[in-house]
């Protein structure tokens, strides 16, 4: 699966369903919903309501992924230039270590739930409304992991490290940066754009950067491999910890 993906490919790589393996967490679900895990047990009612959001959401997702690298020519302790962009980011070189590339990607699920999402609303099918824009968020939040393990994956076999993914919006990373990460990797190949408050459009999307070279560090803030699902993996650090299997 992964040799579709050149973890150092230097112009816009394209993955769509046929590459792209997308599970949704039914405790990733529940988290949007509010569910606090092992405290809150959603009833028959809810439970009912999901499946039903599930197999709807699941008919709609059109998962699509892409991904391009460059090359790293400056790191200080919070800044990474590549490709002729510069960002900001917060502690990065103390996180990553020293870097070869950087990869930038977006994925995303498609415009379909979200448009449905509307129409429920329009209807005044509010829970069913909720329920399906809980299961969009969850789906891209799994494919973002999942092309996160895919680049791990393909950057193996030529003794390259893949870092945790960063997002800009997220830990002290502006999200006025996603117009850099778009200027590197553009996201119209999977007809995701930004508009001009920095926002994705479609919103069940994610953009991510990660680091790769020899000597990067891996598992910054997680261990990777622990919700990684290349069960062959013979590079896992921790066993797979994961309460959803693709
Ligand atoms: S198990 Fe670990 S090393 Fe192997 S692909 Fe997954 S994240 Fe990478």
């Amino acid at each position: 699966m992964s040799a579709a993906l050149d973890v150092r490919s230097p112009v816009p790589v394209t993955l769509d369903r046929r590459c792209l393996s997308l599970r949704v967490d039914p405790d990733e679900v529940l988290r949007f919903q509010g569910y606090k895990k092992g405290r809150d047990v959603p009833d028959a009612t809810v439970l009912a309501l999901f499946d039903e959001a599930l197999a709807l959401g699941e008919s709609l997702m059109e998962p699509r992924f892409v991904y391009r690298a460059a090359r790293v020519t400056g790191q200080e302790p919070d800044v990474i230039q590549a490709g002729g962009e510069e960002f900001h980011i917060p502690e990065i070189g103390r996180l990553w270590g020293t870097l070869e590339a950087v990869g930038a990607g977006i994925c995303t699920v498609g415009r379909a739930i979200e448009d449905r999402v509307r129409e429920l609303w329009e209807e005044r099918e509010l829970p069913l409304a909720m329920m399906l824009d809980s299961v969009g968020s969850a789906a891209v939040e799994s494919l973002a992991e999942y092309v996160n393990d895919l680049l791990c994956q393909a950057a193996i076999p030529s003794s390259m490290r893949v870092t945790n993914r960063v997002s800009p919006g997220y830990a002290g990373w502006d999200t006025a940066e996603q117009v850099a990460l778009f200027r590197l990797c553009p996201g119209l190949p999977i007809d995701v754009t930004l508009n001009d408050s920095c926002v994705m459009v479609p919103g069940k999307s994610i953009s991510i950067l990660v680091g790769i070279g020899p000597e990067a560090r891996v598992d910054h803030y997680f261990t990777q491999c622990r919700r990684c699902w290349m069960r062959d993996c013979d590079y896992r650090r921790a066993p797979a910890v994961t309460t959803v299997h693709r």
